[in-house]
């Protein structure tokens, strides 16, 4: 089995290449029965083992070496390639060279204030790259005789419904109401990938998962930049109130979810993937600030050092995921509970501060 993975540096995607190279036995872990009797359709991709993974990463964010560093121990199963999406030619001589089984395609540029300041690059690499990746992948599929098995998996963010008020969930069927450039750029890439399915037979699944937490995220991020400040003693900025909503899994289990909507995911389907641990920013950061204190006691709480700054345009005020489709239809469930994943992540950022500490400078 080889899977062409797009943005296996990154936060998620390295925690992906991770899971397989933890998965002893992937053949055993991906059967699903439910689903099966459930639609009355084999849908399922056999992974057999060993998984080859070729990752495809432009390295956007961070030195080479730290990038490497969420990859390590690299496997002989482990390819490579220091490439751009936006180049259709590398695209085109990877698929015919590697002869991939599937895509799993997370490369994107994801900072929301990023966005805010320069869009350009969201919509050369969250659409012109997702374009480029669609279009060679479907030459690529029709070459090799329209394989059923082959399969597109587009990993996207609930951002693309827009925000909730202080009530209900995103569902698979929610309308589309992005409201940054990041968010649109991803809207905009998941409409692609669905006519990429209607139009040409291209065989997709799509996930919209919601917010990730965990270890080898850079400190740009809310979790991360509230460690790293506090432990460097700056101020940790919070935007408005503090009041907005997020909904927080633990990147493990996002990567779990991502290998089972690959694996078993019903061809043309999307599926939403969240914990449902609903926390407001500003408990999210006292309850940070108060692990912290345990952990890693200074002169004062940590929470002194919270600082509220003006909200930044378009914040959205609530996300959350209605997860049942994942969980009734392909049998997964998240397994790291939030109080556990969060000090987790503390001691991992505690422990690891040679990895985080010289991309400050970027933050
Ligand atoms: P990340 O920024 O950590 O990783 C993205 C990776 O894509 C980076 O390694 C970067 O170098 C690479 N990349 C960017 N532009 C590229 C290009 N033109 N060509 C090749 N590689 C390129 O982001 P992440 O948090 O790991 O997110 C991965 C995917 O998951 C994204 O598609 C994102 O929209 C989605 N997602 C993220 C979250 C989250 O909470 N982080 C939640 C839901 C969905």
């Amino acid at each position: 089995m080889k899977i062409l993975l797009t943005g296996g540096c990154g936060f998620i995607g390295s925690a992906v290449i991770r899971e397989f190279q933890n998965m002893e036995s992937p053949t055993s872990n991906m059967n699903n029965s439910q689903f099966n009797s459930t639609h009355g359709e084999t849908n399922e991709v056999s992974i057999s083992n060993p998984v080859q993974i070729i990752n495809i990463d432009a390295v956007t964010s961070l030195p080479i070496e730290l990038a490497q560093a969420a990859i390590a121990p690299i496997s002989k199963n482990y390819t490579f390639v220091h490439a751009d999406i936006c180049d259709a030619e590398i695209l085109r001589s990877i698929f015919n060279s590697q002869c991939p089984d599937a895509v799993m395609h997370l490369a994107a540029e994801t900072h929301v204030d990023h966005s805010i300041t320069s869009p350009k690059r969201f919509i050369d690499t969250n659409i012109f790259g997702t374009y480029n990746l669609l279009s060679e992948a479907l030459n690529y599929w029709r070459d090799k005789g329209e394989p059923e098995q082959f399969r597109f998996h587009h990993v996207s963010t609930d951002e693309v419904y827009g925000r909730l008020g202080v009530v209900g969930k995103f569902s698979e069927t929610s309308n589309y109401d992005p409201k940054n450039p990041y968010s649109a750029t991803k809207a905009a890439s998941d409409h692609l990938v669905r006519a990429w399915h209607e139009t040409y037979g291209l065989p997709v699944v799509l996930s919209n998962c919601s917010n990730n937490y965990g270890p080898f995220q850079l400190p740009e991020k809310l979790i991360p930049k509230i460690i790293a400040c506090a432990l460097s003693g700056k101020k940790i900025p919070i935007y408005g109130k503090g009041n907005q909503k997020r909904d927080w899994i633990h990147v493990s289990d996002h990567a779990r979810a991502l290998i089972k909507v690959l694996t078993s995911g019903q061809v043309g389907r999307s599926y939403n993937i969240g914990a449902e641990n609903e926390l407001e920013n500003i408990s999210l950061t006292k309850q940070i600030c108060s692990i912290l204190d345990r952990l890693h006691p200074a002169k004062n709480s940590y929470t002194n050092l919270i600082e509220m700054v003006e909200d930044r345009p378009g914040h959205d005020f609530r996300y959350a995921i209605n997860p049942d489709r994942i969980r009734t239809e392909l049998g997964w469930k998240p397994i790291i509970a939030m109080e556990d994943g969060l000090e987790d992540t503390v001691k991992w950022y505690l422990a690891n501060d040679e990895w985080w500490s010289p991309l400050l400078q970027d933050m």
